[in-house]
């Protein structure tokens, strides 16, 4: 044992169990999703693909999520979220199993140009932990992807937390209007647009976030927009 690990020994993040980040116990208490569905009619769809009938414009073409948002996974994400060590987030990787690696493999067949890019958090939040979750994230998925990883988004303005807006409608209303192109990337040299974009975030309830993201993306050119988040709830 090295004397780091005296210092900072390792505690599971669902259970506080010492010696993982992750326990037997409480990864086997994690629950893939089996079925995949459509982020608009929310019926079965073969990998999250938006149905012909259900596409809209500016609208979000597909979308993956690994496991459902249960008690556990719940714990995990929000444990992670305050840990600064990247050394979690080593560990973490073991949260994708080779299944799920098959999954997230279809965005690799779809297209060999996408870029990722992840749901930018408030500056408040940014503040608070010093660190921007989202970009972990999008750095955790890019393990699997090889996409490279662009920063197109920002946000405009703070709203109320999504979790403590419970009603659908009022969270759409929301979340209208926070996101922005970069200053940056509306000058072409300073930035690399790209028409293919897999939208990273951590969790996905209503789809509200993402499908807002979308559509500001969209409207300054991407022609494409796949979404992929480790939790659904
Ligand atoms: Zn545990
Ligand atoms: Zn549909």
């Amino acid at each position: 044992m090295f004397f780091i690990d005296l210092l900072f020994p390792k505690f599971c993040l669902g259970c506080w169990y010492i010696g993982e980040y992750i326990c037997p116990s409480c990864f086997d208490k994690l629950e893939p999703i089996k079925k995949d569905v459509c982020i608009y009619c929310k019926r079965p769809s073969l990998f999250g693909l938006t149905h012909p009938g259900c596409k809209k414009m500016y609208g979000v073409d597909g979308i993956l999520s690994i496991y459902h948002y249960n008690p556990i996974l719940k714990k995990i994400i929000k444990n992670i979220k305050y840990r600064l060590s990247t050394k979690v987030w080593d560990e973490f990787y073991k949260i994708i199993t080779p299944k799920t690696i098959e999954k997230i493999n279809f965005y690799k067949k779809i297209s060999s140009e996408f870029a990722i890019q992840s749901i930018p958090l408030s500056k408040i939040k940014y503040n608070e932990r010093g660190f921007n979750q989202a970009n972990l994230i999008g750095i955790f998925f890019q393990k699997f992807l090889d996409f490279p990883i662009i920063n197109l988004l920002t946000r405009k303005k703070e709203v109320s937390s999504q979790a403590q807006t419970k009603n659908n409608k009022d969270r759409y209303v929301n979340i209208r209007g926070v996101f922005e192109i970069n200053q940056k990337c509306r000058d072409a040299r300073f930035c690399v647009f790209t028409k293919n974009i897999i939208l990273i975030d951590d969790v996905v309830t209503s789809g509200s976030t993402v499908r807002e993201a979308t559509r500001i993306l969209k409207k300054a050119g991407a022609e494409k927009v796949y979404v992929l988040t480790l939790a659904k709830g």
